[in-house]
């Protein structure tokens, strides 16, 4: 069975094909500047060859066009008809409180993903856009809808509710929904299996860091928190999102800087976090660099972020009662040994115990990192949302048969 695993964001559309028999990726890829100019199409063979294809990509119908020309290209491509291809997965952003797990799409599930808009404006019309396209182009394709938020739908009320009037949450559905959904479960569920435990039966605390981060407290193979809310802003700092910050001083930055909801919008969500703190940039790398050549404000926002990391480690392992797996995921869970370090330095009383050694060696590798005697498993799993997009996509559409 071979499935193309397809991300669309505004202008631009991610892709991979699985041949789910070997789990194995035969092409993957990414059409850049959708809609504008200079796009292009740049695909990396299994052989590790990389060809850029440039031309007018007008929409994302053309780019996904675009896309299976390449995969049945006699020169370039892997498979030598679409009827090759058993499945489309797409990844989908907000799915609401409608979705709590992955779908088969089908129109009545395009109108209910077409109610969730609002609350993804930027997001959840490019995946739409995917989903019209595949429809389209290769009709008799099933196709299978991942949300983000799915995973956290879980949540106990008394978590997901914020401490607004009750009216409002049931208006427009303000509340706690998490994202990272894919990636938390993904990660949580490997580790499980990398260290043979029944993954329904465990305590875990999976920190997704990467430009955008988030932690969640899964519980019994269930998520029951999450640091990112309403929108992917809240909780920890980011490389430009601000993360948790008192609603008064949003109120009051508006009201001084007489500025309105757009331009507040891109202060907190692109202006902040690393970025904001620094001045230098959103990338970790470059101020961990800055930070090491003596840049106060640098060293201040690398304590800023693994404090709050730590803070919500803490805090979910209270509201589990306990902790039986810590992993990191993400470019910076999974490749800064820095910052797990740091975070897991501070943790020792509450189990929590790195190995320095192997956190320092196995650095970006699928590994355990703690000591023989920590309470806590420590491991770093590195995250692959496509090959979950995949794998729920072939379940689904093979139970349908
Ligand atoms: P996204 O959220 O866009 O998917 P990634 O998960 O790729 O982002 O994470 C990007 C972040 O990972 C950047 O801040 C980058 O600096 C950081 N990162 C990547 N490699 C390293 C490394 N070797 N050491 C420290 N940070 C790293």
């Amino acid at each position: 069975m071979k499935i193309l695993v397809l991300n669309c964001g505004s202008s631009s559309i991610k892709f991979q094909f699985f041949n789910m028999e070997t789990q194995t990726v035969l092409a993957k890829g990414l059409v850049e500047k959708v809609g504008l100019n200079g796009s292009q199409l740049k695909l990396n063979k299994q052989n590790g060859e990389q060809v850029i294809f440039q031309g007018e990509i007008v929409d994302h119908k053309s780019g996904i066009e675009y896309v299976l020309g390449v995969l049945t290209s006699q020169k370039h491509g892997c498979i030598a008809s679409l009827n090759e291809i058993s499945a489309v997965g797409h990844r989908v952003v907000h799915g609401g409180e409608l979705f709590s797990s992955s779908v088969l799409i089908t129109q009545e599930v395009v109108s209910q993903m077409e109610k969730c808009i609002d609350l993804a404006p930027l997001h959840n019309p490019p995946n739409l856009k995917g989903i019209e396209a595949i429809t389209e182009l290769i009709p008799e394709v099933p196709q299978v809808g991942v949300f983000d938020t799915a995973f956290h739908q879980s949540m106990p009320d008394f978590a997901y509710m914020y401490g607004i009037p009750y009216a409002l949450y049931k208006k427009y559905g303000i509340r706690r929904y998490g994202f990272h959904g894919t990636s938390h479960r993904y990660v949580s569920q490997r580790a499980c299996e990398m260290l043979n435990i029944d993954f329904e039966a465990q305590k875990i605390i999976t920190c997704h860091l990467g430009n955008g981060s988030s932690i969640a407290a899964i519980q019994n193979g269930k998520s029951v928190d999450t640091s990112m809310g309403f929108t992917p802003i809240e909780g920890l700092l980011m490389g430009t999102r601000a993360g948790d910050l008192d609603i008064g001083a949003v109120l009051y930055i508006m009201e001084k800087e007489n500025i309105g909801v757009e331009s507040a919008s891109a202060l907190f969500n692109k202006h902040s976090g690393l970025l904001g703190i620094t001045n230098i940039s959103s990338d970790l790398r470059d101020v961990l660099n800055a930070a090491q050549n003596g840049n106060q404000q640098a060293v201040l926002s690398l304590k800023m972020f693994n404090y709050r990391i730590r803070k919500y480690i803490g805090s979910y392992a209270a509201a589990m009662n306990g902790c039986d797996l810590l992993i990191f995921t993400g470019g910076i869970g999974e490749n800064s040994k820095s910052t797990r370090l740091e975070v897991c330095n501070d943790l020792k009383w509450l189990g929590f115990e790195i190995d320095e050694g192997k956190n320092a060696r196995l650095n970006g590798t699928e590994s355990v990192i703690s000591t023989a005697n920590s309470k806590v498993k420590i491991l770093i799993v590195p995250t692959d949302e496509e090959l979950m997009i995949a794998r729920d996509t072939q379940k689904i559409t093979q139970e349908k048969r």
